[in-house]
């Protein structure tokens, strides 16, 4: 059964959809009314959309609602950085797990003890240091962008840190 109220007539609001012109287009079958969105844009809708909830506002409208859910950051870490870090590899935890990670680390590098630090608003690549790094297949690490550059994604973390150890003492016994 169709709802009386909800028939177009100008001035009726449908979500940021505001009913400005009479004047229907028939469009392959389909009446069309003139709307103004919140913002100001005007376009045409299908009067079936308007009805049924399937157009509430305009596309600007829409696209800018799909980002700002798209980039909801947590702690430091903003959206848009989670974007990027899980972009450029293949990430199995969550921004929450990601950022508990973070604060349990005390903002400091896992390995190193250097102090590390996260710009997320707005990202800034460059002054982050903080760097998220496999640990082994299904641990994570915040390490300092210097030392995660040595950490290479297939190495284990102890044989790694066995590495390092080994490097480390070799160089202390050649400086003797
Ligand atoms: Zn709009």
């Amino acid at each position: 059964m169709a709802n009386k109220k909800l028939i177009p007539s100008i001035g009726k609001k449908f979500g940021k959809w505001t009913v400005i012109s009479e004047s229907r287009i028939y469009l392959g079958g389909n009446t069309k009314w003139m709307c103004e969105c919140d913002c100001g844009n005007k376009s045409s809708v299908a009067m079936n959309n308007l009805m049924n909830g399937n157009s509430t506002q305009c596309q600007r409208c829409s696209a800018k609602e799909r980002g700002l859910k798209k980039r909801k950051g947590l702690g430091k870490i903003s959206g848009e950085m989670w974007n990027q870090i899980t972009r450029s590899k293949s990430v199995d935890i969550t921004i929450q797990e990601a950022w508990d990670i973070f604060v349990s680390q005390n903002s400091k590098c896992a390995v190193s003890g250097r102090e590390i630090e996260i710009y997320g608003y707005p990202y800034d690549k460059e002054k982050t240091t903080a760097i998220l790094c496999r640990k082994n297949i299904d641990d994570y690490y915040w390490l300092h962008k210097d030392v995660s550059n040595l950490k290479p994604f297939a190495i284990a973390h102890d044989d790694w840190i066995r590495l390092i150890i080994e490097v480390a003492n070799y160089q202390i016994n050649e400086e003797k």
